[in-house]
Parts: C-alpha cells; structure tokens; sequence
C-alpha cells in the first residue's frame, strides 16, 4: 500500500523491554501510536547497542521509565506515511537517533541544535512524548516517527552498519566538523570503542592525520585498519612525553576519570580538549593546563537533525559504516555483559526480524 493514511495500522509492535531497573530485557508487546498528520511508520530492520543503553536500563542516569525498550540507532524502511508527510514516501530508507520531537521553537532548534532543546529534547526512548506517553526505543519492529526527526539513509550505505551512525557516528562527527579537524590538522581519538572507532574514519576521512589513544596497543592492528596513521598506549608513560604539544584536537570517548591536566599538555598552542564520554564523577583540573597555551576544554553532544543528515552523506559519500557484530534479539543480555567488559569490536547490531 502506498497511500497515506491516519488510522492506525499497527497498535501494538513486539519489543525487547527490561521490565525493571537492572533486570534483563524479555520480549514484551508495546503500543505505538496511530499515523498521524505528519508522522512516518518505520519497520525497523537494525538497532544498535550503544552503551547508554545499559546505563539507562540499569537505572544509571535515575528516573528510568519501565518497562524500557531501549535503543536509538536505528534504521529501517518508511511502510506508511501521513498525509502530511512531504519528506519521505513509502520504502524510503530512514533512521532515527537519540531524540525523537524537540520543542521546535528554541534558539537551539531554530539554529538546528535540537539536542540542545530549551524544552527539552524528546528522547527515543525513557522519555513521554508531548501527549505525557512513554517512548519506546528501536529494540522493536517498528516505530511512529515525526517525519522532521526521521533521517535519510543513503543507497550506498548498508543499513546494519548505518543503524550506528545515529548514535555514535553523529556523537564524533559533531566535534570533527565543529573544530575544523581536516588536511593539516593532527586529530588525537581517546579510547577506541564503539565511539571511537567512528572517530577514527571520519577523522582519517576528513583528510585529518589521526593518532589514536588507547589504553594498551592491544587494538593497534584494529585502530590502523580503520585509518589512524599512529597509536600509542596511554598506559606507558612515554606516550605522554613523546607527544607532548602535538595535537590540534583530542576526542575523548572514555567515560573513565581522566588525568586532565596530562591529557591537556598534549595538545599544540590553541589546541582543544572535546570530551563526549561522560565520567560519572567530577573531574579536576589545574587552570594552568589551559591558560598556558590558550588551550579550550569542550563537550559535544551528538548532533541536530541537519548535521545526522550531513553526517550520513559524509558517510556514504566515503563508504564508512560502523564494524558490526549482527545478533539475534535473544542474545541482546549476553551483548549487553560482553559490552561491559570492552568485549566487542566495535558495535553490537540487532537485526529486529528476530524480535
Ligand atoms: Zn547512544
Ligand atoms: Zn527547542
């Protein structure tokens, strides 16, 4: 069928769901909201298993909705439309991030930073809608979607490796293009997991020279593969010494404690410091590391719709996707532990025909 409709076609959709904090996700039935004005469905082909899924399902971040059906990289296939819609027709291929509705009126919306809603950005999932609903998020076989926070997936990217890009490719893709990494520029990726093996393409992609700083050179071989032209071990003392004031920019994915003050002493004069991993404990630091150097210490959050969009093109443009590991829905626990203990090179993909 290729007509657009209002009524609604699917109710209720199967999911993977923790029932309640730190429990493991069973299959349950959840309800999907009708079609509306402008909303596309989606059948969901992929999701993919970020991290933050497991801290959100654990109750990490607190006030966690249950039952939670996580996931926010997805991507499938547009099966019915609104009769609003004017972006997408039926069997376009789309995704969906980490939000899915934003106030739409805020400075930060207006200038396309919908993440940063003043209102708040409407999560994918452990979130309610506007209506006061709870979201639900990819770990499904398919999802009600407004056509403005839905996102095109090129011809030339496979959908199991593109379902990462909406989480952890946008989240390195943002600092990249925002700090300018490119020819000339000596671009450093802290840590070298789900996020940051997507930093390592699209720096080297970028046309950026690419180091990469990981904990041990036990990855070495990997990090190369994917386009980093060094690697060194932040565990050997040395690294430091001999990379003293080399970088224009560092990304850091890890979401452990960092020795911040070492860290920002390799960066050149002017050199910045993004972090997107989150430690959970505050952090210090000596204001000397920045002063001396007119150095910048920075966040980033993923990205507003425009630039996932632009961040997409980039990618098929380059033939980038994610390195994925497909699973059944029914070995999502066992991901989820093998996640914890850095135990997969580099993203977990549920392929949703098995939900
Ligand atoms: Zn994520
Ligand atoms: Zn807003």
């Amino acid at each position: 069928m290729t007509t657009s409709s209002t009524a609604p076609s699917v109710s209720s959709v199967a999911a993977y769901a923790a029932p309640a904090a730190n429990a493991p996700l069973e299959k349950i039935s959840v309800p999907r909201r009708p079609v509306g004005e402008h909303d596309v469905l989606i059948e969901i082909k992929y999701a993919g298993i970020c991290h933050s899924d497991i801290h959100q399902v654990r109750d990490g971040w607190g006030e966690g909705i249950y039952p939670m059906v996580p996931g926010h990289e997805i991507a499938g296939v547009v099966t019915e439309t609104g009769p609003g819609v004017s972006k997408y027709a039926v069997g376009d291929r789309v995704g969906v991030g980490c939000f899915v509705d934003s106030c739409r009126e805020c400075e930060a919306c207006l200038a396309g930073q919908e993440q940063h809603c003043a209102k708040g950005m409407t999560g994918t999932y452990n979130a309610l809608d506007k209506n006061g609903e709870p979201t639900y998020g990819g770990y499904s076989t398919h999802l009600v979607v407004d056509e403005n926070y839905a996102v095109r997936i090129p011809d030339g990217l496979s959908l199991d490796v593109a379902a990462p890009l909406l989480c952890a490719g946008i989240t390195l893709y943002s600092p990249l293009n925002h700090w300018k990494a490119g020819p000339g520029k000596k671009v450093a990726i802290l840590g070298l997991g789900g996020l940051g093996h997507m930093g390592v393409k699209i720096a080297h992609a970028l046309g950026a020279e690419v180091t990469v700083l990981s904990q041990t050179l036990s990855k070495k071989e990997d990090g190369l593969k994917l386009g980093a032209d060094h690697f060194y071990a932040t565990s050997d003392p040395k690294t430091f010494e001999e990379l003293a004031g080399s970088f224009d920019l560092i990304v850091s994915t890890v979401s452990a404690p960092l020795d911040m003050d070492a860290y920002l002493a390799l960066l050149k004069v002017g050199g910045a410091f993004v972090n997107v991993g989150a430690p959970e404990e505050p952090n210090s630091l000596n204001m000397f590391s920045l002063i001396g150097g007119n150095k910048t210490l920075a966040g980033s959050m993923i990205g507003g719709i425009a630039e996932t969009q632009e961040m997409l093109d980039f990618c098929a443009r380059h033939g980038l996707g994610a390195e994925i590991e497909l699973i059944a829905a029914d070995r999502i626990n066992e991901a989820y532990e093998r996640v914890l203990a850095s135990d997969v090179r580099y993203r977990f993909v549920i392929d949703a025909a098995t939900i």
